[in-house]
């Protein structure tokens, strides 16, 4: 053993083991048919972007901003960061790629994002998100689209007990209104806030909803509604959301509370909240931004859009023992003794041409007939076809059934086996 200390991985960051993979992949799988299905077209962006980006978007009165930004100099002394969130990136890329402009675009993606956040259960440092953007849809059709979209993931993925939380938070008119009562409540009650929401109620009050501090959670309760201070088109929006929602029978709770974490939100906001895992219990969130596209530079268009936590939605599933199925291989290919490797090989390629979606492991390292069969049978395989000296010498190859005991052993002729081998995908 070598004493040289080994390297571990940074805090807050994980790896995804080959244990873990079959989960991730059934989830982005079915999320990424889901999102094909409802005629959504995916969209990759950098991970890494100019720190201006973040501030001018998220707002840089927000946790996010104001101390959960991994951002760093770079050797041109321009300010970078890896980004906390896609919708600020995929604005900028739908700006700068003219896909923005006089269209309707509905787009996803998927990929890690990174939060200086103190790493807990369902709270990581790099983390990773799947979201969905949608541009130049004024109506609450979409928003309902949106909703409706994330309750078939969950009957797709199996999930239960994931309520939806809504609220509206209106135009900006209607917030301005909000705000000038919300500061003269807290105002009133100032020495029984904490030093954030102390700070906040002169930068951004409406933040001050969105503590985590118990201690708040007496006085946040009992605050002014911002629903009592909606503008008409922003009621009506509300109103003619909550129609089509009832109208598909998607169940919600109004939360007058929920303000969600960024500044850019407008009108409708959600989140599918569940109560089992703990404190980190939003899985997804999301809401209308109509006024982001102009604050990046360009025309003012409407959007709306949502981003969900992978690791919340797998740690779910886990919680209530939805297990994906294993995806094991078909065959295992034993090569035994001197001159059976070439044509083992060979014939390994012949079947994986020729049986689309073949799984198929062919055995490395050669060696004896019991540690091959060995490994056969730790593979999952359901069936061993080896290739021995006798077999090579008959133009045969050995087909060994290592589940189904009922099946016996049998000795194929080289030119039956692909017919053979397509019977037993089915
Ligand atoms: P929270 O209130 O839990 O901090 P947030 O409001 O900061 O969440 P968003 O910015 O809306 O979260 O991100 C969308 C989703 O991404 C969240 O609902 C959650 O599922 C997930 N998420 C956010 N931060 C983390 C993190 N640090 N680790 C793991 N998942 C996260
Ligand atoms: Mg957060």
């Amino acid at each position: 053993m070598s004493k040289t200390r080994t390297i571990k991985s940074i805090r807050g960051v994980h790896d995804i083991l080959p244990t873990d993979s079959p989960s991730w992949q059934h989830f982005e799988k079915t999320f990424s048919s889901l999102l094909d299905s409802y005629g959504y077209s995916e969209i990759r962006m950098p991970i890494i972007e100019s720190t201006e980006l973040f501030k001018r978007s998220i707002g840089e009165v927000t946790d996010i901003v104001e101390k959960e930004m991994y951002t760093f100099t770079d050797r041109n002394e321009s300010s970078l960061t890896l980004r906390p969130e896609g919708t600020a990136g995929c604005v900028r890329a739908g700006i700068q790629h003219g896909l923005l402009y006089n269209q309707q675009q509905r787009l996803w993606y998927n990929g890690p994002m990174f939060r200086r956040e103190r790493p807990q259960k369902g709270r990581y440092r790099q983390f990773h998100q799947v979201g969905v953007e949608t541009f130049g849809i004024t109506g609450p059709d979409i928003d309902a689209e949106l909703i409706a979209m994330t309750a078939r993931l969950w009957q797709l993925l199996g999930l239960k007990n994931i309520e939806l939380q809504l609220n509206s938070i209106g135009s900006n008119a209607s917030r301005q209104a909000y705000k000038t009562v919300l500061v003269e409540y807290f105002t009133k009650h100032y020495d029984a806030l904490d030093e954030d929401s102390q700070r906040r109620l002169s930068t951004n009050p409406m933040r001050i909803l969105d503590s985590k501090n118990p201690q708040l959670a007496k006085l946040i309760a009992t605050a002014p509604s911002i629903l009592d201070h909606l503008d008409d088109d922003s009621q009506q929006h509300f109103d003619q959301l909550k129609n089509l929602l009832d109208a598909m029978e998607i169940q919600y709770t109004i939360n007058t509370r929920l303000v969600r974490g960024l500044d850019y939100y407008s009108k409708t906001v959600f989140e599918w909240v569940t109560t089992e895992l703990g404190s980190q219990g939003t899985v997804c969130g999301g809401g209308r931004y109509d006024g982001l596209v102009e604050q990046l530079g360009s025309k003012n268009t409407p959007a709306c859009g949502f981003g969900m936590g992978i690791e919340r939605v797998l740690d779910l599933m886990e919680a209530q023992g939805i297990v994906p199925k294993q995806n094991k291989p078909d065959f295992y290919l034993m090569m035994i003794g001197e001159g059976t490797l070439a044509k083992g090989m060979q014939l390994a390629e012949q079947i994986r041409q020729q049986i689309p979606n073949v799984k198929l492991i062919t055995h490395c390292g050669e060696g004896s007939f019991k540690s091959q069969i060995k490994r056969a049978d730790k593979s999952g395989a359901k069936i061993a076809l080896i290739i021995d000296n006798k077999a090579l010498e008959n133009q045969q190859i050995i087909f060994n059934p290592l589940r189904d005991r009922e099946q016996p052993q049998q000795t194929i002729a080289e030119d039956k086996l692909i017919a053979i081998l397509l019977n037993q995908m089915v």
